[in-house]
This record gives C-alpha cells, sequence and structure tokens, in this order.
C-alpha cells in the first residue's frame, strides 16, 4: 500500500485503544484523513473480546476489568457504548479455601480463625503480625511490614514467583504494592469510583469509535509494510522494535491463556480466582460473571505465566528502564525531527490500565493539535 498516494494526514500504527482513540480525535476533531493500521486481524488491541467457538463471549488477552476515576474520561467513552455495572470480584484459593482478595476485614477475620474483626481489631492483629521494615527496599519487605509472613506466603510469594519467575525480593516495592489492604469490608477487586464494563463489549466499543469516513482500518498490516508514509505518524508498537532492537531487546512477560468450555452456566463463584501455592497457572478467569451473558455453557480461562510470546507486561527491573530510556532518547528526537509520536503501553514500555492509557492517548492529541492543528 503506498499510503500517500491515498493522502492520508496520519498514519497510527496499532489500533489499540490508544490508536483508535487518536483516530476518531484526529478525524472528528482536525478532519484528518486517517490511515489506522494493525498486524492482528482485529481492532481493540489487548481490549479485544469475541464470542468463542462455544457461543460464550471471551476476553482473548485476559481480562479486562474497566475502572476509572474520571467521569469527563467516562463521558467520552459513553458516545461509544452503553455500560453495565462491573462486578470485578477475586478470590484467593489457600489450603482448600477461597479468601476475599484484595486482603480486607473479611479475610483477615477468615485467615486468622476470628468470627469478626473490627478495623482496630485488625489492625491491632497486624500489628502484631507485620515485620518491622521502615523503609521496604522491594516486594517482599513491602508486603511483610503490611501483613507479615503468614499471609504473604498465603498470598503473595507463589503468585509472584510464577507471574514474573522472579523472587519479590528482586521486585521492586510497587509490584505487590499496589494491591490495596482495606480496613472495611468492601470486598471489590479495585478501588475506582466508576467500574463498569462495555455492555456490548471492547471490540465494539473500539468499532464504533473508529466507523468514520476519515479512518480507513487496514488489519493484519505490520507497520515495516508501509513503505511512503504520510507527514505524521503515531506509533503505538513496541519501541525498541520501531529502532530495530539497537540497544537490544526489552523484556517482557508473557501469558498463555487456555479457554477450556464448561457444560454448566457458571463454575465459578466470581470472575477470578487466584491460586498462589497450587497449579501451574496463576488465575482462572469466567469472564461471564463479567460480561452477564446468559448462556447455558460457560468458558473458563487458565493464565500460564510465561517468558516468550506476546508482550503482555513489562519486567519492573531498574535495567529494563534504564534500557528503555535510551530507546525513549531516540523516540523524542524522531517525534522532534520527523513527526512520529509515541505513545502506549508497547512504546512507552510501561503497564497501563486502559483508563489510564486512554487518557495518555488524549493528551497526546492535545499536544498533537498544539504542533498540527489546522
Ligand atoms: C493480561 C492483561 C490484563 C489486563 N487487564 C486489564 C484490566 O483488567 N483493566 C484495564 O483497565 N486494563 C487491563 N490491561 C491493560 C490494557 O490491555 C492496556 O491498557 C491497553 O490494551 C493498552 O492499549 P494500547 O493501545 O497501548 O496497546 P495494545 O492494546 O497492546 O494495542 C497495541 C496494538 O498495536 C499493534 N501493533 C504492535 N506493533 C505493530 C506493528 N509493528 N504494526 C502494526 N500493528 C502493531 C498490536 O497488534 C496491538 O493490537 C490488561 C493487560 C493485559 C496484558
Amino acid at each position: 500500500m503506498n499510503s500517500t498516494d491515498l493522502n492520508y494526514d496520519i498514519l497510527i500504527v496499532g489500533a489499540g485503544p490508544v490508536g483508535c482513540v487518536l483516530a476518531e480525535r484526529c478525524a472528528t476533531q482536525l478532519g484528518y484523513k486517517v490511515l489506522l493500521i494493525d498486524k492482528r486481524a482485529h481492532v481493540a488491541g489487548n481490549c479485544y473480546d469475541r464470542f468463542h467457538e462455544s457461543g460464550v463471549m471471551i476476553h482473548q488477552y485476559g481480562p479486562h476489568y474497566f475502572r476509572t476515576n474520571s467521569k469527563s474520561l467516562l463521558d467520552y467513552l459513553s458516545q461509544f457504548t452503553e455500560w453495565i455495572p462491573g462486578n470485578y470480584f477475586v478470590t484467593s484459593f489457600f489450603r482448600n479455601k477461597y479468601f476475599p482478595f484484595p486482603i480486607n476485614l473479611l479475610t483477615l477475620a477468615q485467615f486468622f480463625g476470628k468470627e469478626s474483626l473490627t478495623p482496630d481489631e485488625a489492625k491491632a492483629l497486624l500489628e502484631e503480625k507485620r515485620e518491622n521494615i521502615d523503609f521496604p527496599k522491594n516486594s517482599e519487605e513491602f508486603v511483610l511490614s503490611r501483613v507479615g509472613k503468614e499471609m504473604y506466603e498465603a498470598f503473595y510469594l507463589g503468585y509472584t514467583l510464577k507471574q514474573w519467575d522472579m523472587h519479590p525480593r528482586d521486585l521492586s516495592p510497587s509490584v505487590c504494592g499496589r494491591i490495596p489492604i482495606r480496613f472495611n469490608t468492601d470486598c471489590r477487586y479495585v478501588d475506582h469510583e466508576y467500574q463498569l464494563t462495555p455492555k456490548e463489549g471492547f471490540t465494539a466499543l473500539f468499532a464504533k469509535m473508529t466507523n468514520h469516513p476519515n479512518i480507513t482500518i487496514q488489519l493484519e498490516t505490520d507497520f515495516s509494510e508501509i513503505i511512503q508514509k504520510p507527514p505524521i505518524v503515531i506509533y503505538t508498537g513496541p519501541i525498541d522494535e520501531y529502532f530495530d532492537y539497537g540497544f537490544g531487546k526489552l523484556a517482557w512477560r508473557s501469558l498463555q491463556f487456555d479457554f477450556q468450555v464448561k457444560d454448566s452456566e457458571y463454575v465459578q463463584d466470581n470472575v477470578q480466582i487466584n491460586y498462589s501455592n497450587d497449579f501451574d497457572y496463576t488465575r482462572t478467569v469466567e469472564i461471564k460473571h463479567v460480561t452477564k451473558q446468559v448462556h447455558p455453557k460457560t468458558v473458563i480461562s487458565y493464565e500460564y505465566p510465561k517468558a516468550e510470546g506476546d508482550p503482555y507486561y513489562p519486567i519492573p527491573t531498574d535495567a529494563n528502564h534504564a534500557l528503555y530510556l535510551r530507546y525513549k532518547e531516540l523516540a523524542d528526537q524522531e517525534t522532534e525531527t520527523k513527526n512520529v509520536y509515541f505513545c502506549g503501553r508497547l512504546a512507552e514500555y510501561k503497564y497501563f490500565n486502559t483508563d489510564e492509557v486512554i487518557e495518555n492517548a488524549l493528551r497526546t492529541f492535545e499536544l498533537l493539535k498544539s504542533k498540527h492543528g489546522r
């Protein structure tokens, strides 16, 4: 495809959330003619959902629990979808029992064999259990300093080892520190004000967002196939790939999903069960609890972390971050001199939730508009 023949104003590489949002903004706000490409056969990036052969809707690349604290972001997305309530509840399996996760008063009471606990009693209990580490240097020290050894070993250690193939003592405090510990009985997975899921799914949302006469979508098309580029490019692919891995490859953790059909309406009590100490998989997901689809069968996704495969999670070590910064320096020059903008989780080598990455895309759009608006 010779993209300049068709007089595109902008090429957007990657039709994930970032690519779709920027395509929509450029088409509707700037009147640009947009070429949006993706090497995969679908839009929506890792938020992609589809109907499995059984007829049950699945989240192809892991469960996506949409949440945000931003009303304006929600208003923006509501142009393209209706919503249903999130219903995000996670339990952690330990010694044949299921514990609400993240840890809250109910988890603490169940774990330590109490009838119930008030917030003050729970704080006093954890004061006894926790280790005295004032400035935790890594994830192990962080969790030990919050909940002590028993809960660390029950819920965090094995899960982290499987997920990252690294010991929590080799990961920064923020990796396990992201998970809240609550002194109330709120069992929801996350704290955000708006916890909603698109009524018809994420793929339908992003398809509607990009359904505009100014937007041409070309799927199964890699960036390397585009020979002549329009004057502006937004790149949401891996930053190291863009620079031909000149400084070496950035490390990612990948996942393998094993989808299994079950012959009953539901098999789990909630969408996600974490397995810290049992099995090779980290979690099982029954997304029907979120999609609320009415169907006589269900599908369980078993998640196996692995080193090779699609890039899912940047590995949060200092060395990887330093390598990313070297690429970022080149990317900044590319933006300055060639109008190539880098945005998104692959291009910024950072784990972002969908709401965060869309807010980044909207900020990138403001920057682009200030430089190239007409
Ligand atoms: C397992 C997992 C679970 C998640 N769960 C949640 C969750 O519960 N809640 C939440 O808010 N967020 C969740 N996320 C995060 C969410 O997936 C991301 O925030 C979001 O998908 C990032 O959007 P993006 O556009 O930056 O990247 P992506 O969605 O990855 O899209 C990038 C696109 O670029 C394409 N591409 C890459 N290179 C090229 C190339 N050279 N040529 C053409 N196309 C290319 C890719 O095929 C891809 O479709 C999860 C992520 C993972 C991995």
